[in-house]
């Protein structure tokens, strides 16, 4: 199973998971244009689109992901503030702690920590990637994961940087106090992690790295120093084809 990052912002975030036969578009926060072209104008073998939440950077072209007629999945919480209607035929309302099949995609979505309707994260499984957990836009994950064998999670910010910049002026109050109560700094991003058995777990890529608040290669030096894991920066265009169960 290949990873494709189309991008990972505040500007915007998508990824697709796919091998020859079929794929799951995860969040679609960019252009269709660009999703499209990701997927090498490749539409039929999609089997879903998954929204974590209703914020722009992830979820701008839902409705073109509609008609292209591919599923869109997603709370009800978060179809409503997209402002579609909950009967729409290619909507499938999930509810975390239920598993959901789309192709030989089996998704549990979970409850996170942001400040809109009804976020939630994605524990995504298929025979190739073994589980994959896919968590952004949350402050903390309230849950722990059995047998991981790719992650994907929030590094938004470095306490450490703010702090920073905080004595520099750099930062202003409300910026600030949003942030601690709807993005993951990389220190709880590294404590989740730790939370977790990470003994099979091949490849973790941090994503929705803040513009000034973060540093990708700082930040990919903690989280492998720390886990001992191959870490992957979700810079747009990044791909990683050995995105499975087994290492090689
Ligand atoms: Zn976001
Ligand atoms: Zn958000």
């Amino acid at each position: 199973m290949k990873l494709t990052v189309i991008s990972s912002s505040s500007d915007g975030n998508s990824y697709i998971l796919e091998n020859d036969q079929e794929a799951i578009i995860i969040e679609c926060g960019v252009r269709f244009e660009r999703i499209m072209a990701a997927l090498d104008y490749n539409l039929g073998k999609v089997c879903c689109c998954l929204v974590t939440h209703e914020h722009k950077d992830h979820c701008f072209s839902v409705k073109d992901v509609l008609k292209a007629s591919i599923t869109v999945a997603a709370t009800i919480g978060t179809i409503r503030q997209m402002g579609i209607p909950p009967t729409h035929h290619r909507i499938k309302q999930i509810e975390a702690g239920k598993l959901y099949e789309f192709g030989g995609f089996r998704v549990i979505p979970f409850k996170i920590e942001h400040d809109v309707a009804e976020p939630v994260g994605f524990l995504i499984n298929h025979a190739e990637t073994g589980n994959v957990l896919f968590v952004t836009d949350t402050y903390l994950v309230p849950n722990t994961f059995r047998d991981l064998h790719n992650i994907i999670i929030e590094a938004n910010f470095s306490q450490d940087i703010i702090n920073k910049r905080n004595e520099l002026g750099l930062i202003q109050d409300w910026r600030q106090a949003r942030i601690y109560k709807s993005h993951m700094s990389v220190e709880t991003c590294l404590t989740t992690l730790k939370a977790n058995d990470l003994s099979k777990v091949n490849n973790i890529v941090l994503i929705h790295l803040s513009d000034g608040n973060s540093h990708a290669e700082m930040f990919k030096q903690m989280v492998s120093e720390a886990t001992g894991k191959s870490v992957h920066i979700a810079e747009p265009g990044l791909i990683i084809e050995n995105f499975n169960k087994q290492p090689f």
